[in-house]
């Protein structure tokens, strides 16, 4: 199927999603004052697995649900305008960005292309690693205003199930300043 046909499909499933409901209006800041970083996998319905609703938290993609500037770009936004003041990190087993590496990545689009891209890749290999360094990103950013309240999470694709990545000595530290 064309990607052009998927979006028509789309289109028509809208349709018939805003007919069958009435018109509301939500406040613009997340209810749940709770930001979430997560990936972009297509198996993570995020709002289904935290039994959240629209308008409750804001809910940031990319790939791996890394902590990059843009997303401490968001982050700082959405603390600093828009109420929120929790953060989420939810990354997932079976990956797509396990399954890459950084030099490898880099290589190939510098081939196909010419040009060596100005960003970092990010992939990673230990997932438990890669949250606990995702929450020391947040805590440690200047930016935010709420940088004691984060906590990491590993989604499993296949049961669904969360299981939280504990930074000890750092949430004692960061305790101080909630
Ligand atoms: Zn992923």
């Amino acid at each position: 199927m064309r990607q052009v046909d998927v979006i028509d499909e789309l289109l028509a499933n809208n349709r018939a999603f805003a007919a069958s409901l009435p018109a509301r209006h939500l406040d613009l800041r997340p209810s749940r004052r709770l930001a979430i970083v997560t990936c972009m996998d297509s198996r993570l319905d995020v709002f289904a697995a935290l039994g959240l609703r629209d308008g409750e938290a804001h809910v940031l993609r990319n790939a791996g649900g890394v902590i990059t500037d843009d997303v401490i770009r968001s982050l700082a936004i959405s603390q600093r305008r828009l109420g929120t003041r929790e953060v989420m990190l939810l990354h997932h087993t079976d990956c797509g960005m396990q399954a890459l590496t950084d030099d490898g990545f880099r290589a190939e689009l510098q081939q196909a292309t010419g040009v060596a891209p100005a960003f970092a890749i990010e992939s990673f290999a230990d997932l438990d690693a890669d949250v606990h360094q995702s929450i020391l990103r947040v805590r440690r950013s200047p930016f935010l205003l709420h940088r004691a309240s984060v906590r990491g999470f590993v989604y499993d694709v296949d049961t669904h199930r969360l299981r939280e990545i504990h930074v000890d000595d750092e949430r004692r530290a960061g305790r101080a300043d909630l």
